[in-house]
C-alpha cells in the first residue's frame, strides 16, 4: 500500500517544527522529508538533519534539474523539497510529513490533488507574535517581516482540508494523527 502526502503549513512563530516532531514519535508509519534550503543554519541546526544547507547556485542546480517537487523564496531565502526521497518512502508505505509554507503547498495541492494540508493556526496573533519575538534567534528586522508574512499566509488558510489550532503541542500532534489515521481506514 503506497503512503500519503501531507502538508503541514502555518504562520512563522506558530511552532509547526515542534508539533512536528512530536507527531514523529506518535507513528512509526511516518516519514519526515527533510527541505533543502539556502537560509544560514541556525545554532544546533545540522546539515542533513534539520534541512540540506545549500548555496544558491546548488539550490538552482537543483531546480534546473527538476529535483524539486516544489520550491518557494519565502523571507529572501529559497526552500525546497527533494523529489526523490519523497517518492521512495510513500512507495514504501510511509505516509509523508511535508513541512513547508503555503506557496509550496499551493504548488503540490495542483500537481498532486491526493495529497492532504493541515494548516496549523495560533490562539491568537498576539501569541503568534509573542512566540515569534520569543524564539530570539531573529533580527527585528526579520521578525518584522516574518509577522507581515503570517497574516497573507493565514489569509490561504481556507485552501487547506484540515485546521489544527496549536495551543498545546501534545494536543496539536495528537489531532494531527487523528487525520491522518481516518485517511488509513
Ligand atoms: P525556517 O527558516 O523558519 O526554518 O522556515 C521558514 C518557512 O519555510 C517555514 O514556513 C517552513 O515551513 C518553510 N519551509 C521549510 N522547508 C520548506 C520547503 O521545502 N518548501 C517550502 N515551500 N517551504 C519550506
Amino acid at each position: 500500500m503506497k503512503g500519503n502526502i501531507y502538508m503541514i503549513a502555518g504562520p512563522s512563530g506558530v511552532g509547526k517544527g515542534t508539533v512536528v516532531k512530536q507527531l514523529m514519535k506518535l507513528d512509526e508509519k511516518l516519514a519526515l522529508s527533510v527541505s533543502a534550503t539556502t537560509r544560514a543554519p541556525r545554532e544546533g541546526e545540522i546539515d542533513g538533519v534539520n534541512y540540506y544547507f545549500l548555496t544558491r547556485e546548488k539550490f538552482e542546480t537543483m531546480v534546473a534539474e527538476r529535483g524539486f517537487l516544489e520550491h518557494a523564496e519565502y523571507v529572501g531565502n529559497c526552500y525546497g523539497t527533494p523529489k526523490q526521497p519523497v517518492i521512495d518512502q510513500t512507495e514504501k508505505g510511509f505516509d509523508v510529513i511535508l513541512e513547508i509554507e503555503v506557496q509550496g503547498c499551493a504548488q503540490i495541492m495542483e500537481m498532486l490533488p491526493e495529497a492532504k494540508g493541515i494548516f496549523l493556526l495560533p490562539p491568537s496573533y498576539n501569541e503568534l507574535e509573542k512566540r515569534l519575538r520569543g524564539r530570539g534567534t531573529e533580527t527585528e528586522e526579520k521578525i518584522s517581516k516574518r509577522l507581515e508574512t503570517a497574516r497573507t499566509e493565514i489569509a490561504q488558510a481556507y485552501r487547506f482540508d484540515h485546521f489544527v489550532i496549536n495551543d498545546d503541542v501534545d494536543a496539536a500532534a495528537a489531532r494531527i494523527l487523528d487525520i491522518i489515521r481516518e485517511y488509513r481506514d
